[in-house]
């Protein structure tokens, strides 16, 4: 079986864009609005001969939101997190904390799932020095990573799959 990585974070912070660089396919579309990703959800994924899968989330079926937004979102989040092995919870670097994260982030500790930070857009950020604010999350050390620079997204990988 291969293991499954869900990528779970508030809209915007750029999941479709890390589910392109680690599928290496433009299957999940890329929105430049936030929570208008209309996106597919799974994709196949490697590093060298490892072989996952990843669920991308965030995106909706026009005809399937009935009319709230949010809600559709958190339960396309809870689904994904209990399919995956492991999570890469995703964070907006240079936007830093928000309150949306705090809420994703105690619903992750509380399930107890492996899961991995990763501090995204951080291209051209100082990792020790910038990133220090995501401790607060309590999901331990955070990963800076630009997924829309291609950066980081090897090692981000590796420690989500040595979790397992
Ligand atoms: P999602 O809503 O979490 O799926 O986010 P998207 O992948 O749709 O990206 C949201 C916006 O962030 C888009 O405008 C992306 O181009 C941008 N973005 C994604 N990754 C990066 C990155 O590594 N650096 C920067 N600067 N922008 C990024
Ligand atoms: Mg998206």
């Amino acid at each position: 079986m291969k293991p499954v990585i869900a990528l779970v974070g508030r809209p915007n912070v750029g999941k479709s864009t890390l589910f392109n660089r680690m599928t290496k396919s433009r299957d999940a579309i890329v929105a430049d609005f936030a929570g208008l990703t209309r996106d597919r959800h799974y994709g196949n994924g490697h590093i060298g001969r490892r072989e996952f899968i990843v669920i991308d989330t965030g995106g909706f079926e026009p005809d399937a939101v009935d009319g709230n937004i949010f809600h559709e979102m958190a339960k396309q989040t809870r689904q994904a997190v209990a399919e995956a092995d492991v999570v890469i919870f995703v964070v907006d670097a240079r936007a830093g904390v928000s309150s949306q994260d705090h809420d994703i982030a105690n619903y992750l500790r509380r399930l107890g799932k492996p899961c991995v930070l990763a501090a995204n857009k951080a291209e051209g950020m100082r990792e020790g020095v910038q990133l220090v604010e995501f401790f607060e999350l309590g999901l331990g050390e955070v990963h800076g990573v630009s997924a829309a620079h291609g950066q980081g997204i090897r090692d981000l990988l590796e420690l989500a799959l040595e979790t397992l």
